[in-house]
């Protein structure tokens, strides 16, 4: 385990949600681990749900039949491009039925674009006909509104050059920020457009500016973009759903609080973290989640309580816990309990 923090704005929001989710899925979750707990945390990391699949079908369609043509200074063959990001969905899923991701031995990397875990086939739940049926739909619509965006497409074919899935990693404080871009361009020197491609509703919430601001943030903290200004960076949300493009600007203001929020969260996270070498028994240090619509809808769900069983009958080590964070924790983990 190194010193350094990976750090991103949906890392944050986990730990801000539930500490014990963090720390199984930032912290536990390791592919290759021979350890049963580390491989299961990494697994259920794995599983989505079916809003979240569709989302990152469209990614990928987006990025493997969609963007090419555009860096080809192609036309965009669309019916091309729906029909195979929906023979995708069908491979996922086929996938996801068999439950291949459990498979011994089976890699995202083994598996290329057909890995998948569904939510829904870790139970009987499954994914019915109709439910597939929608995610090929919605495949359909985003891509065919997408089509339509003429104005945007313009802007993205008079490029130089388009940046898809652009990962950005920068050292800040503790921490090692990742930053993915899902589509990037200069309209001209020092004067990037950044585009995030959205599938369910517009960014809303208190921290909204703060996740668009970031991009921006990144972009000039990175060394190889000489972007200098806030204010050169232009923030797309593209709706493909509901059809509507969303032009956002930041400020150094907005980039002070980014900073802010960036600093407090490793601190916070830094000071649970207390040994080089992964112990299981540090989950101890985590506090579970308060909300019971966090528990309802976390893929840990099942790990998570039998690690707490576990522990609870002393099949699994535990660490001395300082006595302050000690009552703390005994009242999180009876609320914890009630939900499961
Ligand atoms: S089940 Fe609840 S307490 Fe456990 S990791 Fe998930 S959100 Fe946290």
């Amino acid at each position: 385990m190194s010193d350094t923090i990976k750090w991103s704005f949906s890392s944050d929001r986990c730990f801000r949600r539930c500490q014990r989710q963090y720390f199984l899925t930032q912290i536990a979750a390791y592919h290759s681990a021979k350890d049963p707990v580390r491989r299961e945390a990494f697994l259920c990391k794995q599983l989505k749900t079916l809003e979240l699949w569709r989302g990152s079908l469209i990614h990928t369609g987006i990025e493997k039949y969609v963007v090419p043509a555009w860096q080809q200074r192609c036309t965009v063959n669309w019916d091309s491009a729906i029909k195979q990001t929906q023979e995708l969905a069908q491979q996922q899923l086929a996938f996801s039925v068999a439950r291949r991701y459990r498979e011994e031995g089976m890699t995202k990397t083994k598996a290329g674009d057909r890995y998948c875990a569904l939510v829904g086939h870790e139970s009987e739940v499954g994914v019915s006909d109709e439910e597939f049926g929608t995610v090929l739909t919605t495949i359909e619509t985003c891509l065919r509104n997408l089509s339509a965006m003429s104005e945007l497409l313009g802007e993205i074919q008079r490029a130089e050059q388009i940046w898809c899935e652009l990962p950005l990693y920068i050292q800040y404080d503790t921490g090692r920020l990742e930053v993915h871009l899902d589509l990037m361009f200069f309209r001209s020197f020092g004067q990037p457009t950044i585009i995030d491609w959205k599938v369910s509703e517009s960014m809303g919430g208190s921290d909204a500016d703060l996740q668009t601001g970031l991009y921006a943030w990144a972009m000039c903290q990175h060394p190889k973009w000489r972007v200098k200004e806030a204010s050169d960076c232009e923030l797309v949300e593209v709706q493909l759903l509901s059809n509507d493009v969303i032009r956002h600007r930041t400020d150094d203001k907005t980039f002070d609080c980014i900073e802010n929020r960036i600093y407090r969260s490793l601190d916070s996270i830094q000071s649970l973290r207390q040994r080089r070498k992964f112990s299981i028994a540090d989950i101890e240090e985590y506090e579970f989640a308060t909300n019971a619509n966090s528990c309802a809808i976390c893929s840990q769900q099942m790990l998570c309580r039998q690690i707490a069983q576990q522990q609870r009958e002393g099949e699994l080590p535990t660490a001395p816990v300082k006595e302050r964070k000690k009552k703390t924790k005994e009242k999180s983990h009876v609320s914890c309990l009630e939900l499961f």
